[in-house]
């Protein structure tokens, strides 16, 4: 049957790569914002969501002409940690992602982090894109802020262009290697077997166009079934945070299905499952990202895709990285605390309880997690 666009959901993009590379500052590139330089040693240490209405894509990709229709109401990207203890929620925010953008430090290639996300990407058969960042540190490059890749390109001397063309061909024999074809998006062909190439510069902005179209078009043209609406509630509990004015919060990524403000919901608990009631669905402004501190607004519903923090009662054990499950009026209570509490075990089973080591404390269950594995 022909869907109808308004019953197409957000897709839900991860953005991966080894630290450095420019995920942080990609993200604010296209925001405007400068979340990168806020972070502790400019290290993003958890997950952040930023929403991106349609309205902003079609805006910053008019020059591309494509004159694509965005079937999509938005983005959702999602940020992830770099560093190399953080595994644990790198796999967590790729496990929730429709495709990912894999960002490759042009004058660095392949790095340990790039290879560990791909093969998370290719353990999930994940779609994704490569980001071929930091263009802006060929030497010689001429600035062309936020244009088109192809037109910045031709702006450029025959020197930048063939050390770009040089490191291109040494970076896709680096794909090869990983037993991927990878080839720049514009001439490739064989989308979906051959992965797309955009160049970018997080700095000076070329390419960002490109990186934006490129995700909202593949995905909306591949993967409709996946992005269409459904009621049914997939809901992932990312972070476990206190606020202030507002107690213990969850951040969660609604993957599909509408939140309310007073649904009754489940989540997973360290002493068994908590049913509570949703007292607030919070969102930054759009654009925004979810980590910053800032104010929030305030909504009564939610539609998927989004990144909300929620606010309820009793909160505090909740545990980051398990489903969360909302009561519906046909729904016998004791089975979805059931259902919930499945999440745990497979949580339990990553720690070791032999009961020997050391104390460990942290701010956050994510940064806690990974410290666990560290
Ligand atoms: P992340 O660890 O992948 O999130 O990387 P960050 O976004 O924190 O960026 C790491 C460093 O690289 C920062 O100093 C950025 O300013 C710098 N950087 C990121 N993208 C670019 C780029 O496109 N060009 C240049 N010249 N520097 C960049
Ligand atoms: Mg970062």
């Amino acid at each position: 049957p022909k869907l109808a666009e308004e019953d197409l959901r957000s897709p839900i993009c991860c953005i991966m790569g080894h630290v450095d590379t420019g995920k942080t500052k990609l993200l604010d590139c296209i925001r405007g914002t400068n979340v990168q330089e806020g972070e502790a040693g400019g290290i993003t240490q958890q997950i952040g969501a930023t929403y991106f209405p349609a309205e902003n894509i079609r805006d910053r990709t008019k020059e591309l002409k494509a004159d694509a229709k965005l079937k999509v109401p938005g983005l959702l990207v999602i940020d992830t940690p770099g560093h190399e203890s953080f595994t644990n929620l790198r796999s967590r925010g790729s496990g929730l992602c429709d495709i990912a953008i894999l960002v490759v430090d042009i004058m660095h290639g392949l790095e340990p982090q790039t290879i560990e996300s791909l093969n998370l990407l290719k353990m999930r058969n994940t779609e994704f894109i490569v980001a071929l960042n930091k263009v802006d540190r060929l030497y010689g490059w001429k600035t062309c802020r936020n244009a088109p890749i192809v037109k910045a390109m031709k702006q450029q001397s025959k020197d930048v262009q063939n050390e770009f063309n040089m490191r291109l061909i040494q970076i896709i024999t680096q794909f090869k290697e990983q037993g991927l074809n990878t080839e720049l998006y514009y001439k490739n062909k064989e989308m979906g077997e051959t992965f797309s190439i955009v160049p970018t510069s997080a700095i000076s902005g070329e390419g960002i166009p490109d990186m934006l179209l490129l995700l909202v078009q593949w995905t909306q043209k591949t993967m409709v079934e996946k992005l269409t609406f459904s009621n049914e509630i997939q809901c992932t509990v990312l972070e476990v945070k206190v606020i202030e004015g507002h107690g213990t919060t969850i951040d969660v990524v609604l993957v599909n299905g509408v939140l309310h403000e007073g649904d009754q919901i489940v989540v997973c608990g360290l002493q068994g499952p908590i049913v509570t009631t949703i007292r607030a669905l919070l969102t930054p402004h759009p654009m925004k990202e979810l980590r910053v501190k800032g104010t929030y607004l305030h909504h009564k519903e939610i539609k998927a895709a989004q990144g909300i923090k929620i606010t309820a009662q009793g909160l505090e054990h909740a545990i980051a990285g398990t489903g969360l499950y909302v009561v519906g009026p046909d729904d016998d209570l004791e089975d979805v605390k059931e259902v919930t509490m499945e999440d745990m075990k497979s949580v339990m089973n990553r720690i070791d309880k032999s009961g020997e080591g050391v104390y460990v404390q942290a701010s956050t269950l994510g940064s806690l997690e990974a410290l666990l594995e560290f």
